[in-house]
């Protein structure tokens, strides 16, 4: 079965009582019981709901994992795998990190005693020195945001295999579809649901996938016990959105590979930043683990001055914190995404204020790429302003 088809028929999408066209919304908290004496499958939402559980079926299937856990955020995700994690662990991260991940490992894990260092996550050597005695995982993002640098999963891979460690990504730029880190060898995979999963910007939501049955124990116990489910409301429309998750996929992607051209070869454009571009030094590597270069791209202009120009000159994409949208969505890191990383980190990222992320929506690529064209002319005739000034 192919992608589309998988999306449609892959998974329970239709309900197995009464043949209803799509899962039905059990707003419940609790179920009556048949019998004091005993359990049944379903007692609480909080530890088990039957939408959810559609959902995180469906999920697994997509991702081709034997378990996945719903969460009511992709920070909540993220923070059930790593408070997996006991006082005296170390882990290796990739510095390119989601900005909320960074906050949750320094102003949170730290209180706890779990220890992380950050590494260059291109260079496979850091990743090898990084390790301790205490190491216990790596913990890597592919592309990552919001530099779009890749990491050679396979080969992050075989290092923490000879060391005995976990691998855990958080996937959710590629997408279930068009990078598979369960069959590159990771034992964890993350995504925040948020972004093209649903697709629509309307929900709030993460899924943890695995093939190894000790740490889904683990994650449905976090679920359970901090709490963070996903509510019913939430899973339906998750649902709903994965259906056409190739279709917008297939658009975003064309768009954004037409986009990174333009911006290449763009005058007001200093650098562009998109894996599938031949001339991104992770190119090679990303097109061994991953079908294409996804949807999202980021690009520096030249200043703070030439970010605000453009931002203000440009119509179609809406300026907003998030990704993978229907809608496009033009980011601005420094204010946004990475404004709770200390400037001198963020710099040290790589995050300048020169730098804009796109994500880029399923609108019509010409309409798209003239939008572009035109904010970006704005930003030269701004510059020559200045020049003869
Ligand atoms: C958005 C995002 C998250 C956090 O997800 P939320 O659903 O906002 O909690 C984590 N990782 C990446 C790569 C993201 O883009």
């Amino acid at each position: 079965m192919k992608d589309n088809t998988k999306l449609i028929h892959g998974y329970s999408v239709f309900d197995g009582e009464t043949g209803a066209s799509s899962i039905p919304i059990y707003q419940c908290s609790t179920f009556k019981q048949d019998s004091i004496k005993e359990g049944q499958p379903y007692t609480y939402s909080r530890f088990g709901n039957p939408t959810r559980h559609a959902l995180e079926e469906g999920i697994a299937a997509i991702e081709g994992g034997r378990f996945a856990t719903a969460f009511s955020s992709g920070m909540a995700a993220i923070s059930a795998v790593l408070l997996s994690f006991s006082q005296g662990d170390h882990i290796v991260m990739c510095k390119s990190i989601y900005g909320g991940t960074f906050q949750l490992v320094n102003e949170v894990m730290s209180r706890y005693g779990i220890e992380v260092t950050f590494v260059d996550e291109t260079n496979l050597n850091e990743w090898a020195q990084a390790i301790r005695p205490n190491t216990k995982a790596f913990y890597l993002e592919s592309p990552s945001n919001p530099l779009l640098s890749i990491t050679d999963i396979v080969g992050v891979v075989s290092i923490a295999r000879e060391h005995h460690l976990h691998t855990i990504i958080d996937n959710t730029f590629m997408t279930p579809l068009y990078q598979h880190p369960l069959e590159l060898g990771v034992d964890v995979v993350i995504h925040s649901a948020t972004k093209f999963i649903n697709g629509h910007s309307d929900v709030v939501a993460g899924l943890v996938i695995t093939n190894d049955e000790e740490w889904a124990q683990q994650i449905v116990l976090q679920q359970k016990v901090l709490g963070s489910i996903l509510s019913v409301e939430d899973c339906w429309l998750i649902m709903r959105g994965m259906k056409t998750m190739g279709l917008r996929m297939e658009q975003s992607v064309k768009s954004a590979e037409q986009i990174s051209r333009l911006l290449e070869e763009h005058p007001a454009v200093k650098k562009v930043h998109y894996p599938g571009l031949p001339s991104h030094p992770g190119f090679d590597i990303h097109r061994r683990q991953a079908s294409c270069g996804g949807a999202v791209l980021s690009f520096e202009l030249e200043n703070q001055e030439a970010v605000y120009t453009f931002a203000d000159a440009l119509k179609i994409p809406i300026a907003a914190v998030s990704l993978g949208g229907v809608e496009s969505i033009l980011s601005y890191p420094v204010t946004m995404s990475h404004a709770c990383v200390p400037k001198e980190e963020r710099e040290k990222q790589g995050v300048t204020e020169g730098l804009l992320r796109l994500s880029v929506g399923i609108e019509d690529t010409e309409d798209l790429l003239a939008d572009l064209e035109q904010a970006l002319e704005q930003v030269l005739t701004q510059k020559e302003e200045l020049v003869t000034k």
